[in-house]
């Protein structure tokens, strides 16, 4: 497991790495359509050059999130690539992630490029044709017998 908190101070000079698991749970997302999460997984290595800590590697998420039409849960699968400074700036730049007094908080990384990540409108796919305004069925799974010309008046 990936460590809650990561300490800068005394950095060893040839760097630090660390893989694992990042046991975010459907809790910890503010947005209410993740439905589970099967598996998030950090590997980074932290390198200091000069005074800067740059932070390399990927991040691998495989959850589920329910489709904003059908409301049936789909996966959701994203590797994305990491290459960022590490910075105590308050308000670091656009590439950058904050650090605290040398302490680096890789789950509130993990949590913000997810976050960033995550569609607006989650569709299980392009095509979705969602629910029946009648009766409720899921279209896309078998049609239903409900007049096809309805609008809501
Ligand atoms: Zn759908
Ligand atoms: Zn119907």
């Amino acid at each position: 497991m990936i460590p809650k908190v990561i300490s800068l101070s005394n950095f060893p000079k040839k760097g630090l790495y660390f893989k694992g698991d990042v046991p975010l749970s459907v809790e910890s997302f503010q947005k209410g359509y993740v439905h589970s999460i099967n598996s998030i997984v950090l590997e980074i290595e932290i390198k200091k050059v000069e005074k800067i800590f740059i932070l390399k590697g990927y991040l691998e998420e495989k959850i589920s999130l329910f489709c904003s039409r059908c409301l049936e849960p789909f996966p959701f699968n994203l590797k994305i690539d990491i290459f960022h400074r590490l910075e105590e700036n308050e308000d670091p730049e656009v590439d950058a992630f904050f650090i605290e007094n040398e302490i680096f908080k890789p789950y509130d990384m993990v949590y913000e490029l997810i976050d960033i990540n995550l569609p607006m409108k989650p569709l299980c796919s392009e095509n979705c044709k969602g629910l029946c305004p009648l009766c409720g069925g899921n279209l896309n799974i078998e049609g239903c017998d409900c007049p096809k010309n309805y609008k809501r008046s």
